[in-house]
């Protein structure tokens, strides 16, 4: 006889959350909930993009090469959807350089869409700080263990701070305000979208690093 319930169980493994790119059209608006991003080297295979195993890697004996990715949490008010955003290391030095300004990356609304709207095109980030505490945003999820689940690895796998694996980048020689300074959307009137919902639940999340 099956077992019903009423209740809806939690993923007993932790928080699921899908991954999102940078659209090849229009333009994706987040706020960042994650403390910081974390990042290591990846291979697309098996059609996919998996992470590069320090030993017995079976993507490098089969000769593909390495990209390095990183991933931080964000919030979309619009579709009220917390997910992974996974970001190339010359996309991800815009939101270094704002941690860098504000100490952290949670309460960073960002843009990011691509230069002459092309599939394939140099992904141009925007970033300006949002008020989370009138507009709260979810609690940060433990990155590493949100990409252990995506990546079906198990939650320690990643869960070491060798400089190959969480990487803080270098900063670039732009000019750090040249980012905040071309901005076009509007991060202090929310639409009504963008008020917070039952998973509103805003304050300091936790910290990957
Ligand atoms: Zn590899």
């Amino acid at each position: 006889m099956p077992e019903w319930s009423n209740e809806v169980p939690d993923d007993p493994r932790g928080v699921a959350l899908p991954i999102r790119r940078t659209p090849p059209h229009g333009s994706l608006l987040a706020v960042v909930t994650s403390i910081d991003l974390v990042g290591t080297r990846t291979h697309f295979w098996q059609r996919r993009t998996m992470p590069h195993e320090k030993i017995k890697c079976e993507a490098c004996k089969a000769g593909l090469p390495t990209r390095w990715h990183s991933y931080l949490s964000a919030w979309d008010h619009h579709t009220k959807m917390h997910f992974l955003f996974e970001l190339t290391a010359q996309a991800a030095q815009h939101f270094v350089t704002f941690r860098k300004a504000h100490g952290t990356l949670r309460g960073c609304l960002f843009k990011a869409s691509r230069w002459r709207q092309i599939p394939n095109g140099r992904v141009l980030i925007e970033c300006k700080p949002f008020d989370i505490v009138s507009h709260p945003i979810p609690e940060a999820p433990d990155l590493i263990t949100v990409l252990s689940i995506l990546w079906n690895l198990p939650p320690d796998q990643l869960n070491n701070n060798s400089p190959n694996q969480v990487v803080d980048l270098p900063t670039d020689s732009r000019d750090p305000e040249e980012n905040c300074t071309r901005l076009s959307f509007d991060a202090g009137k929310p639409t009504r979208a963008a008020r917070p919902d039952a998973l509103g639940r805003g304050k300091n999340g936790n910290d990957v690093a």
